[in-house]
């Protein structure tokens, strides 16, 4: 039975989650199914956890970061093994999560010792001649940070690293389905010297306690990374605080007629399939101008038809399962619907227990939902256009955006698209989960509010103090 991490201590708790891993629903372990009274005793120490990490000097930040950073390389195969276990990911997936981590954790380490604030020119105004001053940049103080089960670890760090850095006490409180990657980070954290109430990591289902943590006043932020339902939830509860939300989007990626069609097809595969589709940068749409537009389909459903599905350990498998079964039939409803309104299945529409086929689809009626929504799993729609400008209010017309791809030879075709998308972020020449994670990362529109990427988040999660000397 795995403990909790409550005010420096490892607790258990009455009632328990089990953990099973979702490709065969084998068991795997139990976490505590904290209570809101875990809850409110954890805020209760983030108060005290916040004053102390306040306190603690740089070096001694950028110590217990470099120091975790370490630990997980040591442990690198025990974090890939947690995170294919406990989640969707392949093996060879789970060890790219385990290596951005620690990138993500030494960013971070790095970055604490960047909080810059600026000197102001107060003699800008007549009457402040003898004033001197600046601003720097202080911790935002409790740190709630809600995380999804789709990568368990790196999405943590990217919470945890930022609010450590920039000296917050933080409470995380991990998806119920893959609690075991966060609770082994939080291990990671707390061999060093750590003021107690400053990490706390809290398991339990976020309809249970997700409200205790983000409505209470004391929490000075809200980090949410999860669904639009869940995002739209917390920002109307959570009150007078900061929120910043990482919700879903519906990914297009337009391919032109110039487009090298070998790396195209490569780069919106694996945008496609990686992690099963579940991945918010996930490739849902390609658009591709008419020229190649069959070129690219006969490629690339050859190439889905030969993806390999299966055990997340063998090192052959290049997709693993949903995260459940409710996600599987979702997805299974989803594509009959719009086979049903006309579609054309090119590939994949095979649902086996939790597991779901690489699915193509093209000629999908915009009134479906997999038109309109998110799809978190592994289906693509494929569109064909005539013209740049059709691409891009096809891109551009659904309340999502977070990232978009532009395959293209040609600087003017590219610069329009960057100009023209509506999103956090355009891909040229890859497919828009390209993602390194010292970038700022995040969406517009109904894909969230707020940036994360290291430095960025740190911006966040700290807030100004100006001083001012009437000499
Ligand atoms: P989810 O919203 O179901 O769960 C996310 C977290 O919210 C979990 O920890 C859950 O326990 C918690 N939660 C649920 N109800 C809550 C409540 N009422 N109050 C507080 N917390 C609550 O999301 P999911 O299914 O785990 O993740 C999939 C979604 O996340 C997709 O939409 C995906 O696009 C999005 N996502 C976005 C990013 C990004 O960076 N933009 C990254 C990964 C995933």
């Amino acid at each position: 039975m795995k403990r909790m991490l409550l005010n420096g201590r490892w607790v258990s708790s009455s009632e328990t989650i089990e953990i099973r891993n979702p490709q065969d629903n084998s068991f795997i372990d139990t976490v505590p199914r904290a209570t809101t009274e875990d809850m409110q005793a954890a805020i209760a120490a983030a108060v005290t956890g916040a004053q102390r990490a306040a306190q603690l000097p740089t070096h001694q930040r950028m110590t217990i970061l470099r120091e975790t950073a370490e630990r997980i390389a040591k442990n690198f195969d025990r974090f890939a093994e947690t995170i294919a276990c406990e989640g969707i990911k392949t093996i060879r997936e789970a060890r790219k999560e385990v290596t951005r981590c620690i990138e993500t954790i030494r960013l971070s380490a790095e970055e604490a010792r960047h909080i810059h604030g600026e000197t102001i020119a107060f003699d800008q105004m007549p009457g402040s001649e003898n004033r001197q001053g600046y601003f720097s940049r202080m911790p935002i103080g409790i740190v709630a940070a809600i995380t999804p089960f789709n990568d368990p670890l790196n999405l943590v760090a990217h919470k945890i690293g930022p609010a450590i850095a920039a000296g917050n006490a933080i409470i995380v409180k991990p998806h119920e389905a893959t609690p075991l990657s966060a609770l082994l980070l939080a291990e990671m954290v707390q061999q060093s010297e750590i003021p107690d109430g400053m990490l706390q990591v809290i398991t339990g289902y976020g309809s249970e306690i997700g409200s205790t943590l983000t409505t209470d006043r004391r929490i000075r932020m809200v980090s949410f990374t999860g669904s639009p339902q869940t995002g739209e939830t917390i920002i109307r509860e959570a009150g007078f605080k900061k929120v910043s939300l990482e919700l879903g989007s519906h990914c297009p990626v337009i391919v032109m007629n110039d487009a090298d069609l070998t790396s195209a097809v490569d780069a919106t595969l694996s945008g496609a399939f990686w992690a099963a589709g579940q991945n918010c940068v996930h490739v849902q749409r390609i658009l591709v101008q008419d020229d190649i537009y069959d070129r690219f389909c006969e490629d690339f459903v050859t190439r889905t038809a030969a993806y390999r599905m299966g055990d997340k350990l063998d090192e052959g498998t290049d997709m693993g399962p949903l995260i459940n079964e409710q996600l599987a039939c979702q997805v299974e409803r989803c594509v009959n619907e719009a086979v049903a309104e006309g579609a054309t299945l090119l590939a994949g529409g095979q649902r086996q227990g939790n597991f779901y086929t690489p699915t193509v689809l093209a000629d999908v009626p915009d009134s479906c939902h997999l038109a309109q929504n998110e799809m978190f799993g592994p289906v693509t729609l494929l569109y064909r256009f005539h013209t740049l400008e059709e691409a891009i209010d096809q891109a551009n017309r659904l309340d999502y955006g977070l990232h978009a791809g532009v395959f293209t030879r040609d600087m003017g075709t590219a610069f329009k698209a960057i100009k023209q998308l509506h999103c956090g972020g355009v891909m040229i020449n890859d497919s828009s989960d390209y993602r390194i994670d010292a970038m700022p990362f995040g969406g517009v529109k109904g894909s969230g509010l707020g940036r994360e990427g290291v430095r960025y988040a740190m911006h966040e999660m700290t807030e100004p103090k100006v001083v001012c000397f009437n000499l």
